[in-house]
């Protein structure tokens, strides 16, 4: 059995920490648009300097360049099991694409679990996002404060970030891009029967059940 799945959610609805557990859980590779972005933006490499242009304004990224990094990344050997997109697709036209993409690379979709959570306190987390400079685990500095002050959880680092798009000039305008695009792509996924919405203003660990039950009922 194949575990082929999308976390869906808008910025700050937590696909990035579920992910990290699920990932562990079940042995599948995470598949982050926006890490590989930033990964790009650190290495300076050609599509990292584009992609930089638009999310530093909290706009999305052209679908051409966003559908050819996913199309490359699931045609590698280590999402035969299954794997589980994190920020893609997020426009009805990526939606479209995904549907060739993995059809074509006979990696279908068994379901797509969307994190929900009222837009009015996703401002809070992501003015609250921490992300460790070494291993980029995330924390929040109300939610999800490390064990030890000022020590990853993860790796032991000291250092840490806070993402340049996560500053309040970005974050109403990623926001809003966000919102408009993320009823269609609801409606497009209940539509092909794969959608579960979990409650995503419950606290961490609620969350991480709730994507568990789904998960084990496949
Ligand atoms: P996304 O990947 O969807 O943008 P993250 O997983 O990075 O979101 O979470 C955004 C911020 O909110 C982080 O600082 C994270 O620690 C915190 N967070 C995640 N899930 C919850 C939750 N259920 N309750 C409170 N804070 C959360
Ligand atoms: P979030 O915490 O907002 O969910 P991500 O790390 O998924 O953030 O994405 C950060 C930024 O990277 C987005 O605001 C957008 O500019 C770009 N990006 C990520 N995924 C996509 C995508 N599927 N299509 C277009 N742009 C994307
Ligand atoms: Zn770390």
């Amino acid at each position: 059995m194949t575990m082929n799945l999308i976390l869906m959610g808008l910025p700050g609805a937590g696909k990035g920490t579920q992910a990290e557990t699920i990932i562990k859980n079940y042995g599948i590779p995470h598949i982050s648009t926006g890490d590989i972005f930033r990964a790009a933006i650190k290495n300076q490499t050609e599509m990292g300097i584009k992609a930089k242009q638009y999310i530093d304004k909290g706009n999305l990224v052209p679908d051409d360049v966003t559908c050819g990094i996913v199309k490359d990344r699931l045609a590698q050997d280590d999402t035969k099991k299954g794997y589980m997109l994190d920020g893609f697709p997020r426009t009805l036209d990526q939606a479209n694409a995904l549907q060739k993409i993995s059809s074509d690379l006979d990696r279908p979709l068994d379901a797509v679990i969307n994190i929900d959570v009222d837009p009015k306190i996703l401002i809070d987390r992501l003015s609250g996002r921490f992300i460790c400079k070494n291993c980029g685990a995330t924390y929040h500095k109300l939610y999800k404060k490390p064990k030890v002050d000022n020590t990853c959880d993860i790796c032991g680092g000291h250092e840490f970030y806070q993402r340049s798009d996560d500053k309040p000039e970005t974050v109403k305008n990623r926001l809003d891009v966000n919102i408009k695009m993320n009823t269609p792509l609801i409606d497009f996924y209940k539509g092909l029967d794969l959608l579960y919405t979990v409650d995503g203003s419950q606290n961490i660990d609620n969350v991480t059940e709730d994507i568990d039950k789904i998960l084990k009922n496949l």
